[in-house]
């Protein structure tokens, strides 16, 4: 199998190749040149073998640079079983009638971004081995929260590599904070800094292009890479997921072999759900797939409208992952959707990059609205719902979550379609403990651990270990630098 770029065809490499170098050299993103398919007898195989044994399965359909053993490490290192409480991985909960939660945090950050997270980095050095790459990977982050973490627990101790986390100094929950500044592992460093996001993701950017610095870090041996989503070592292990929802649901007996079902995801970089796309492709019966926005809703006026404009004031929400205007990851769907035109993408980008606007073509705009739906839920909705939810069905779901489940239920009202759904749970409660609390009670206190415990009398929902561990973890990175002293700092931690 080899991948091409969605901004050059004629660009083929392999899926080592794709992984190492990360994004290709003109911008474009890696996409596999064909899906494998999945037939149902191949799902009904499927649906008696373990969480570990689907993914080297599914994986093994894209990476067949990799030899079957380099495979298997890698799984068995993302997933075994002091990194994952259960051999399932995920769980599915029956939230109501048709209805399942599939929670993708039980990984040791406790959001769902683990479940590439953890498998990245070995994806990523087996890929380095493959192209003959000696150097040391040093990983450069600027984080709004759950990457950062998910992306140094992922790497922590990861032999040949290194990780550096940038975050805005008040631009994190204290949940976040703490998880961040508290890291282990000799091959970690995080730093905060003066400023927001933006500030902290320019310039992790400006060092990305920064050709003196690449000089220098090749003659030391070293080389920078990303751990953030463009990257297909990050996408293909949530195409697992949703092959191995299928296969739970149909071992549960919820669902029949062949049955369709919806699939609502609460998207913001869109890598989530375009992994649902994905393996809908490859043929799991999934059938309309519901793309749940928060008040940053350039997703659901683009599925509505076919116009994508950032041009929009950034709204700061109670759900920050999804926070975003530019989901990068929304260029691997229109490339294919447009029949693999990289003319036109290129046109499209372009035109994003100059005025913020792009429209794509007629039949994208149908292809779009066969297979999506758009919606989007406030602030006050999100937090309603996580109180209906949870007084109605006993289920307390995040902030994140809650958008998901606001949004089918617009779906449903408004189509009528009562076939069965899978909704993504991105992250457990607890990481935005201050914004769910308040939703299922009047009585806020300021402490962070006051709020748990008080969530937790409310709830009953255990506490992870991951978070209550939290506040007896010794305090490793502190203090914070201004903007302009980030690449000196990269200099300093690197010895270069
Ligand atoms: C990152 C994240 C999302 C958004 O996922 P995308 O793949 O970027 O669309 C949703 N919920 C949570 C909790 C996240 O951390």
């Amino acid at each position: 199998m080899y991948f091409k770029s969605t901004r050059d065809q004629s660009k083929k490499v392999t899926s080592a190749q794709a992984i190492a170098q990360g994004l290709s050299a003109e911008g474009g993103l890696f996409v596999p040149e064909s899906l494998p398919a999945i037939t149902l007898d191949t799902l009904k195989e499927l649906k008696e073998k373990t969480y570990i044994e689907r993914a080297i399965f599914v994986l093994s359909q894209f990476l067949t640079d990799f030899s079957s053993e380099q495979l298997e490490n890698c799984v068995k290192n993302a997933y075994q079983a002091d990194k994952y409480k259960s051999e399932s991985i995920t769980e599915i909960s029956h939230l109501y009638e048709g209805t399942y939660m599939l929670e993708l945090w039980h990984g040791p950050t406790c959001a769902f971004k683990d479940m590439a997270l953890q498998l990245l980095p070995h994806l990523l050095t087996t890929s380095a081995t493959i192209v003959n790459n000696e150097k040391e990977i040093v990983i450069l982050v600027a984080t709004s929260g759950d990457t950062g973490k998910a992306a140094l627990e992922g790497f922590k101790d990861v032999n040949g590599t290194k990780i550096i986390v940038f975050y805005p100094v008040d631009g994190v929950s204290p949940m976040q904070k703490r998880q961040m500044t508290t890291q282990q592992g000799d091959n970690v460093y995080v730093c905060a800094i003066n400023g927001n996001f933006d500030d902290a993701q320019t310039a992790v950017k400006t060092i990305f292009t920064d050709k003196e610095l690449a000089k220098v870090m090749e003659q030391n041996g070293k080389l920078f890479s990303s751990a953030n989503s463009i990257n297909w070592g990050r996408l293909v292990p949530q195409i697992v997921y949703y092959v191995s929802a299928y296969c739970d649901l149909l071992k549960n007996e919820e669902i029949t072999l062949g049955e369709k079902i919806n699939v609502v995801v609460p998207t913001g970089n869109f890598g989530n759900i375009l992994a649902a796309y994905y393996a809908k492709k490859m043929g799991v019966p999934f059938d309309k797939l519901i793309c749940a926005s928060n008040e940053n809703k350039v997703l659901t006026d683009f599925i509505n409208t076919g116009i994508y404009n950032k041009n929009r004031e950034f709204k700061a929400t109670i759900s920050p992952s999804m926070d975003i205007l530019i989901s990068s990851n929304l260029e691997r769907l229109l490339f294919d959707l447009s029949g693999c035109d990289d003319q036109a993408i290129n046109e499209w980008f372009a035109s994003l990059n100059k005025t913020g606007v792009y429209e794509v073509s007629d039949s994208v705009k149908q292809e779009l609205s066969k297979q999506f739906f758009g919606g989007y839920c406030t602030d006050e909705e999100t937090k309603a719902t996580i109180k209906k939810v949870f007084d109605r069905y006993s289920y307390l779901c995040d902030t994140h979550t809650a958008v998901a489940v606001k949004v089918f239920e617009e779906y449903k009202q408004k189509t009528g379609d009562t076939k069965k759904a899978i909704i993504a749970s991105t992250a457990n409660p607890y990481k935005f403990t201050a914004s769910v609390l308040s939703a299922v009670s009047s009585e806020v206190c300021e402490d962070e651990y006051e709020q748990v415990a008080e969530l937790n009398r409310i709830s009953g929902l255990e506490v992870p270990q991951a978070l209550a561990n939290l506040k007896q973890c010794k305090v490793r990175f502190e203090g914070s630098i201004e903007k302009q002293d980030i690449k000196a700092e990269v200099t300093k931690v690197l010895h270069l």
